[in-house]
């Protein structure tokens, strides 16, 4: 199978493409020209709006010019995790991209100290309309910003604490090697290709997998928990200098939703796991096991399960894309003939899949371990979502452009669910449309109850790490269990071998609470999906819109454009019953098939 590697050279020709480190040096000689024109200038009584809009305009394009070393080091790295010189770079841009930020810091700073007149003044002002949202989420995150001084050692010190420890984290986890013996064989594998296995119809081959991933995390522990304890105090610490109440605080400022709204949303999931263990019920009885174990999660209904080249898959994902408007599969189409995808599966490039949104004037690019199976095509379309997402986007200007994350998953989820009724629609037998439902909805509960699940696992993680100090290694994986346990009442149990597998989910460790948003982003698409449905063609250019709109306002506002009001549990509660309509169609489905047999 020829599956496409990413064109980078419309960012820089390779690592020692001069003009990279020209474009660095060019950014720090604007960030400190921008430093000596605008300090004392914002914090002032005297402040125009047009002055503070020349910054405005000016601070956005110095950050996009700097983004493009930034992103092109970081995409580098995602698929060369373990060579030197791209190691390097990746530390060079991020130490030169801390000296650019203590030159810029004073200007977040002047905007939280603009006197609260003076700002309400501002802010009538239409000239500054485009950057209204900014300022007022700047100004919230000002109050819980520190000193100059002390931000500017936080920013220099940061690449040898947080930053180092993550870094390591990716390069441990993208370079392990997991033993899978099964039968008469043994096999050295990377993580993509081991996951991978958790989805096939042999039943020993999945404990096989989940046997190997055990045995690899478990060697590694030491190291990983090491860097998980370290950042979990990291985090204490910061969160107590920036005066957040909760460990999980500077998430929902950053996601500009308030703690009620998630506790809400996550309430309502909770009440819903019941659904979850219903549904594994009806998976023992179809498999005819009676036993169900973690590794069998995602065993597939159907034994024949058909590979899928990348080209059909981009077949797949563009007509679906298609169905919706032409102007969906448009954007989507440059992803491919364009190399804006990394598909193969290789060892060093890091696992999963992302999509990376550079800057409103340069395209996003997309990363994948495209290994065949109908659940790939479903992630291709998964990131295709971000990347029309963030194309449409791409009217907006660098501060109001990156989608706050429970935005971020709305394309994604969206286009999922496009590709997934596309090929629902192929299927002739209610045994394959079984199948095939039973894969979406068990890729549903990982997306909407394991999420919350991870969120919930995450608060008791970080609280636990506050009130015990450092936690040993099976402390946090008793936890782990509890908590993993939990969605899936009495109808599976978790192994024994699965309560290490928390060591190797990089969002614990890259973007702490990240989780819900991938929760947020799984109901509120299938409330929009039903819309879809009932509304037809005059949903599609509602639904562009909510896009464009990128990160210029926060989600509330957004929603409410829709007529769509997140703060009410029975928003949530509406998401939850799709998914249960779901789950009674494939009891309805088994039922049929089983009548049949
Ligand atoms: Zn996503």
């Amino acid at each position: 199978m020829e599956l496409p590697t990413w064109d980078l050279s419309d960012l820089y020709s390779g690592v020692d493409d001069p003009r990279l480190e020209a474009d660095l040096r060019e950014s720090l000689r604007q960030a400190r020209d921008f430093e000596q024109r605008y300090r004392n200038q914002i914090a002032s009584e005297s402040l125009m709006a047009s002055r503070l809009k020349e910054a405005l305009d000016e601070y956005e394009t110095l950050l996009r010019h700097e983004s493009k070393p930034q992103a092109f080091a970081q995409l580098l790295f995602s698929t060369h995790t373990s060579d030197d010189t791209v190691k390097a770079l990746v530390q060079r841009v991020r130490e030169l991209g801390s000296e650019i930020s203590t030159h810029l810091i004073f200007f977040d700073l002047e905007i939280g100290r603009i006197s609260p007149a003076k700002f309400a003044e501002l802010l009538q002002d239409p000239l500054l309309a485009e950057y209204h949202h900014y300022l007022d989420h700047q100004r919230k995150l000002a109050a819980h910003y520190l000193t100059e001084p002390e931000e500017k050692i936080l920013e220099e010190t940061a690449n040898d604490r947080g930053r180092a420890w993550r870094r390591l984290f990716t390069e441990i986890t993208s370079g392990m090697k997991y033993t899978l013996r099964h039968g008469n064989e043994v096999k050295e594998l990377n993580q993509s290709q081991l996951m991978a296995l958790l989805y096939e119809p042999d039943r020993s081959l999945r404990q096989a997998a989940a046997g190997a991933l055990a045995e690899g995390l478990e060697k590694n522990a030491h190291v990983l928990n090491f860097t998980h304890n370290t950042l979990l105090h990291e985090k204490q610490v910061i969160d107590k200098l920036r005066r957040f109440e909760s460990p999980e605080a500077d998430r929902h400022l950053d996601n500009e939703l308030s703690q009620e709204l998630v506790d809400t949303m996550v309430g309502v999931c909770v009440q819903n796991f019941d659904l979850v263990a219903d549904y594994y019920r009806l998976k023992g009885e179809l498999l005819g096991l009676s036993d169900l174990k973690h590794y069998d999660r995602y065993a597939p209904l159907s034994k024949d399960r058909e590979e899928l080249d990348f080209e059909k898959a981009r077949e797949i994902v563009l007509e679906a894309f298609g169905n919706f408007s032409p102007r969906l599969a448009e954007l989507a189409e440059p992803f491919f003939s364009k190399r804006w995808i990394d598909a193969v599966v290789k060892d060093g490039k890091r696992g999963g899949a992302f999509c990376a949104g550079v800057t409103p004037d340069h395209h996003p690019y997309v990363l994948l371990n495209y290994t065949g199976k109908p659940r790939d095509v479903m992630t291709l379309a998964h990131e295709l979502g971000h990347g029309v997402h963030d194309r449409l986007a791409s009217k907006q200007n660098l501060l109001n452009y990156h989608p706050v994350l429970p935005m971020a998953e709305t394309a994604s989820t969206f286009g999922e669910l496009l590709v997934f009724e596309r090929l629902q629609r192929d299927l002739e037998s209610d045994e394959a449309r079984l199948a095939m439902l039973c894969e979406k909805l068990e890729d549903t509960f990982a997306t909407v109850f394991r999420q919350v699940s991870m969120y919930r696992f995450e608060q008791r993680l970080h609280q636990s790490r506050r009130e015990q100090g450092e936690l040993a290694v099976e402390t946090i994986n008793a936890l782990w269990q509890e908590c993993m346990q939990e969605m899936f009442g009495q109808a599976l149990t978790l192994g024994e071998d699965h309560r290490w597998s928390w060591l190797y989910i990089p969002h614990i460790v890259s973007t702490p609470f990240y989780v819900y948003a991938y929760a947020f982003g799984e109901l509120l698409v299938l409330s929009l999906y039903a819309r879809y449905k009932r509304e037809g063609a005059s949903f599609v250019d509602k639904y562009f819109e909510l896009l464009a709109s990128g990160g210029s306002m926060p989600p509330t506002r957004m929603l409410e454009k829709l007529d769509i009001d997140i703060s009410q549990s029975s928003f949530w509660q509406g998401g939850c019953d799709l998914i249960r309509a779901n789950v009674t169609l494939a009891r309805e489905l088994a039922e049929r098939t089983r009548a049949r047999a």
